[in-house]
Parts: C-alpha cells; structure tokens; sequence
C-alpha cells in the first residue's frame, strides 16, 4: 500500500479517513462540500492480524468489520489464526508527530 489511508479528526471532532499530508478534508458527518481543518489524528484502529499467514487488515473505527474480516479469513483458510485487535497505525503515529512540530 503505497499511499496509507488514517483516520483525522477535524475541527468539528467528526473522524473521517484520508492519506497521509493532508490539511483539509471534506467533513460528510456535517454535509456534503463542508471542508474543514485537520486538527489532530486518531491513531487507535481495529486491525486484523493473522498469526499464521501475513493478512493484515486496518478496520478503522468499526469493531464489526475487523470482526467480519477475520472470520472471512478464517471460512477460507481453515486452521489460520486471525485475530482482532485495537492498535495504534504507525502512519497515524508519524503524521500526528508531524503536526505536532
Ligand atoms: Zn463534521
Ligand atoms: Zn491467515
């Protein structure tokens, strides 16, 4: 994955995906067309890990479809391992440092 997708927290404390670098983003929890400043990242993220091949899936906000993922892995690759867990993106990590300097 060339171009990381991380959640932002905007001005209005919605939380929308986008890439790395951005400032602005298109807030559609508020209406369409309403752009607003990015103010900080949310790095915590759902993720599918799976222990026994390298399927790695980021879920964002959303428990249900890292949940929905795993088991997806798991009806195709019987006997694989794949597990759920909250963790922080490593790009969400860098881009918050970022702004912050
Ligand atoms: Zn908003
Ligand atoms: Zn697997």
């Amino acid at each position: 994955m060339s171009n990381p997708v991380i959640l932002y927290i905007l001005e209005c404390k919605h939380i929308i995906p986008g890439t790395i670098g951005q400032a602005y983003a298109e807030c559609l929890n508020c209406k369409p067309n309403a752009i607003r400043k990015i103010i900080d990242v949310h790095t915590w993220e759902w993720r599918v890990v799976c222990q026994t091949c390298n399927y790695r899936v980021w879920c964002g906000l959303s428990r249900k479809l890292a949940e929905y993922h795993a088991n997806g892995h798991v009806r195709k690759r019987t006997r694989h391992d794949a597990q759920v867990r909250y963790v922080e993106n490593p790009y969400g990590v860098k881009m918050k440092e970022k702004m912050l300097t």
